[in-house]
């Protein structure tokens, strides 16, 4: 349909209608409901290689299974969801804000850090935050290549280390982790921003020693490096995690198993966080609610859209890792259930 020449006839009205229909739809933090007809909600996530990529597009599934059955109770919504793929747990906060994005997928610490607006270099303040729930583990892991000779955070003295794009999760831990250490880029040979896709590929083809990464276990983007090119994760239980797990809430030490990669011959152990759920305060409450409804009624289909959610407990998704208050939309359905 040609737009031009918009006020003759009715083929001509309802492109104009239709067009400015467009444009409110599309007003950053219009209010949309979903008792209205359709309400498209955008929930960002990660690399297309990780985990949260994954989630985002499992949440979706689940809420257009709800849409199309329209089961229980006969109730329908109107929710069309898409989960792009996104720079990470950063950015995805600072586009909530924004109002360019409905929802997103967080690591706890940045969603911590939102909230009480004390890192802004790291992450934007936002009191506006809400968490909705929490998803599966992150361990952060320090990743190195096959013969790099690194064994523990200080041997990255002097090597080639990605510290991740701008934007992820996994730069904001990697930084903090820095400084525990009392290191910064000028310790390194070079310092890379590859995103979490570029940076096992980086490794493999001998341009980096090593990176970090926080992320669900297991995922396919540690996978091209540790099956692909032997490259290992190395443990981070030392004095300095140590002191970081105990002074923060949302740290804590989680294994990845013996046998998870090629090169996991023994457990590792390091620190982590929780990756979770975060919406604003300006989403409307019926589509929380909708979404929140579809993951925790559809939570054993959940849990097989990913290894990494095999264990996902609702009990423990309502409470662990969220700082941020929990949205009334989310909070009417825990209610309900008796999930708080
Ligand atoms: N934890 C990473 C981040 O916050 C993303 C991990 C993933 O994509 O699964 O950016």
């Amino acid at each position: 349909m040609k737009m031009k020449g918009l006020g003759k006839g009715p083929a001509a009205l309802f492109a104009a209608v239709v067009a400015v229909g467009a444009v409110i739809a599309m007003l950053p933090g219009a209010p949309a409901s979903a008792q209205d007809k359709r309400v498209f909600i955008t929930i960002g996530t990660g690399g297309p290689t990780g985990v949260y990529f994954a989630a985002g597009n499992a949440i979706c599934r689940l809420i257009h299974k709800e849409a199309a059955e329209g089961r229980k109770e006969g109730r329908q919504h109107g929710i069309r969801c898409s989960a792009p793929s996104t720079g990470g747990s950063t950015y995805n906060i600072g586009q909530i804000k924004e109002g360019e994005l409905d929802f997103g997928v967080a690591q706890s610490d940045w969603q911590y850090h939102a909230w009480k607006g004390d890192t802004p270099d790291a992450v934007p303040p936002f009191p506006g935050l809400r968490a909705v729930f929490s998803l599966h583990p992150e361990p952060f892991q320090l990743i190195v290549g096959k013969d790099s000779g690194i064994n523990s955070f200080k041997d990255l003295k002097g090597k080639r280390v990605n510290i991740g794009n701008p934007g992820s999760g996994q730069r904001g831990t990697m930084e903090v982790l820095m400084d525990a250490y009392g290191m910064s880029n000028s310790d390194f040979q070079i310092a890379t921003e590859l995103t979490s896709t570029e940076q096992a590929n980086a490794l493999c083809d001998g341009k980096i020693d090593a990176f970090g990464y926080s992320v669900g276990v297991p995922n396919a983007g540690v996978a091209v490096a540790t099956d692909g090119c032997d490259a290992r994760i190395v443990s981070l239980d030392g004095d300095v995690e140590k002191k970081l797990v105990a002074e923060h809430p949302y740290y804590a030490f989680a294994t990845i198993p013996a046998g998870t990669y090629k090169t996991t011959d023994k457990d590792v152990t390091t620190f982590g966080v929780l990756a979770t759920l975060v919406t604003g305060e300006k989403v409307d409450e019926q589509t929380v609610y909708e979404v929140t409804r579809a993951v925790m009624d559809n939570i054993e289909d959940f849990r097989e859209l990913h290894p990494a959610f095999a264990k996902l407990d609702p009990k423990k998704m309502v409470t662990d890792g969220l700082t941020a208050p929990i949205h009334p939309g989310a909070m009417r359905y825990y209610k309900e259930k008796g999930l708080m």
